[in-house]
C-alpha cells in the first residue's frame, strides 16, 4: 500500500526554460496554481493541480497538510560549493590566488581530522536544507574522509549530493598534495564506495588546472573513462590572474578549457565553475560536449573575479545552473544567490526575469546536472523535492510579500529580500527534510 500525502498552498514551477518568453504563464514554460494540490506518493510527484478539483478525486484517507498562503517551489539546486570552507564564509581582503592560500588551504587541512570533517557535513547540510536547498555538486577536500563525512551526511537526511575528493599534486601546501597515483586510488575507491548509493553521486574533482600535473590530469581522464557516468567538477577562466598563469604553465594549450579538453574532461556531467574569462569558441565547445557552466555571483562579487556572461552562454548553448560557492561566496541561499546572478547580470548590462531566475536554480540547474530526468520540477513520478517559503522572516520581507501584485513580484522579492528565515520547510522525497536524521 502505498503512502500518499497532499500538500495545499500555491504552487510554482517550470516546464521549460521560459526567458524568452515575454509571458511564461500564458504559453505554458511556467505552471502556477494560486490554490494548488501537491500529491506525493512514496516519495515521488504523483498529481500536481488545482486543489479543490483534486481534492475531489482522492481517496478521503489521503492526509492533505494545509500550508495556508505559502508557496511551494521545486527544491533549490546548488551547482557548486565547497562544504570545508563554511567556517570561513566572509574571510576579508583577497582576491582568488591569496584567498586560497590565506584561507581556503588553512581551513582544508583540518579535514584530516575525521572528526571535524564529521560535524562540518552534518552543519553544512543541516544549512543547506535549512535554506531550501535539496540538492549539492559539492568540493570536499584532498583527504578521503572528507568525502565519507559529507555523504554519510546527505545520505541520513535522504538528500541528493555530488561530492569528490579534490585532486591536487602541486603548486598548494605540501601537507594538501596527493600525487596522481594515489589521488587515482583514492577516487576509485570513494566511487566504488559511494556512486549510485541512496541519492549520492561521486564527481572527480580536480581543483583546478594550477593545482594538478598533467600526469593527474592524466589520471583524472582515466577516470572518467572507467568510470562514464560519474561528474567532472572543477573550476574554470574565475579569475584573470589565474586564466595567465594556466597559459604559463600549459603553453602548449590554445586556452584554458583546452587544458581540460586535452586530458578528456570536458564531457557530459563536466561541471565547471565560474567560467568568466573566456571566448565564444571554448563556450561552443562546451555546448558541443554537454559540460555544463555554474554562475557563482555572489563568489563572483565578493572575490572580484569578473561578471558572468549568461547572454553569450545562451547564444552557445551552453547549459547553465547557478551555485553558492561557499565560502567565496557570501551565502547559502539559493534565493539569495539568484538575487545576486540578478544584480551582475544588470552590471553586465543584461537581465534575468524572476522566473528565469527560478529555472536557473531548479530545473535549468538540474539539466546542467543532467538530473532534469529525476528533480527540478514537480512532473509526475519525478523526486519530490520541494521547498514552502513564507515571509514570516524580517517585517520588511513580510510587508514586501503582501504588497506583491503578481508571482513574479512575489518570487523576485524572496530573492533579493530572502534567506533562511523565511523558508516554511524543505521536504526531500516528501519528507520534511530537518526531521529525517
Ligand atoms: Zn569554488
Amino acid at each position: 500500500m502505498s503512502e500518499v500525502t497532499a500538500h495545499r498552498a500555491s504552487i510554482l514551477h517550470c516546464l521549460r526554460d521560459p526567458s524568452d518568453d515575454k509571458d511564461p504563464l500564458a504559453v505554458g514554460s511556467v505552471e502556477y496554481f494560486e490554490d494548488g494540490l501537491l500529491v506525493v506518493a512514496d516519495g515521488y510527484v504523483d498529481r500536481l493541480g488545482p486543489a479543490e478539483a483534486l481534492l475531489k478525486e482522492l481517496p478521503s484517507n489521503v492526509k492533505v497538510v494545509e500550508h495556508g498562503d505559502k508557496l511551494i517551489i521545486p527544491g533549490l539546486i546548488d551547482c557548486h560549493v565547497h562544504y570545508p570552507q563554511i567556517d570561513i564564509i566572509a574571510s576579508y581582503g583577497e582576491r582568488l590566488l591569496d584567498w586560497l592560500e590565506k584561507y581556503a588551504y588553512p581551513a582544508e587541512r583540518k579535514f584530516a581530522d575525521p572528526e571535524h570533517a564529521k560535524e562540518v557535513a552534518k552543519f553544512f547540510v543541516q544549512e543547506l536544507l535549512r535554506n531550501g536547498t535539496t540538492t549539492a555538486c559539492v568540493f570536499a577536500t584532498v583527504h578521503p574522509q572528507s568525502v565519507d563525512a559529507i555523504f554519510e551526511a546527505a545520505s541520513k537526511y535522504g538528500m541528493r549530493l555530488i561530492a569528490g575528493k579534490v585532486l591536487m599534486d602541486k603548486n598548494c601546501p605540501e601537507d594538501l598534495r596527493d600525487t596522481p597515483e594515489t589521488g587515482y586510488e583514492q577516487s576509485r575507491q570513494l566511487i566504488e564506495k559511494w556512486h549510485g548509493r541512496d541519492r549520492l553521486s561521486y564527481a572527480v574533482t580536480p581543483r583546478f588546472a594550477i593545482t594538478s600535473s598533467e600526469e593527474q590530469l592524466r589520471q583524472a581522464g582515466r577516470l572518467l573513462k572507467e568510470y562514464p557516468d560519474v561528474y567532472l567538477h572543477t573550476h574554470l577562466a574565475e579569475n584573470e590572474e589565474e586564466v595567465a598563469q594556466v597559459a604559463r604553465q600549459f603553453p602548449w594549450s590554445c586556452s584554458y578549457l583546452d587544458v581540460y579538453e586535452h586530458f578528456g574532461l570536458v564531457r557530459e556531467g563536466s561541471v565547471f565553475a565560474h567560467c568568466i574569462h573566456m571566448h565564444d569558441d571554448d563556450r561552443k565547445l562546451m555546448a558541443r560536449k554537454g559540460a555544463a557552466m555554474v554562475f557563482c555571483p555572489s563568489s563572483n562579487l565578493f572575490l572580484g573575479s569578473g561578471l558572468f556572461d549568461l547572454a553569450a552562454a545562451r547564444r552557445c548553448s551552453v547549459r547553465v545552473g547557478a551555485g553558492s560557492d561557499v565560502g567565496g561566496g557570501t551565502t547559502l541561499s539559493m534565493l539569495l544567490t539568484l538575487g545576486d546572478t540578478y544584480k551582475v547580470l544588470q552590471l553586465n548590462k543584461q537581465s534575468l526575469s524572476p522566473f528565469g531566475g527560478l529555472y536557473l536554480g531548479t530545473l535549468g540547474a538540474a539539466r546542467a546536472l543532467y538530473l532534469d530526468n529525476c528533480i527540478g520540477n514537480f512532473a509526475e513520478r519525478k523526486e519530490a523535492d520541494f521547498l514552502v517559503l513564507e515571509a514570516s522572516g524580517t517585517a520588511i520581507s513580510r510587508r514586501r510579500w503582501d504588497n506583491a501584485a503578481t508571482i513574479a513580484d512575489r518570487l523576485f522579492c524572496q530573492f533579493v529580500l530572502g534567506d533562511n528565515r523565511i523558508s516554511g520547510g524543505s521536504f526531500v522525497s516528501g519528507e520534511p527534510a530537518l526531521t529525517l536524521a
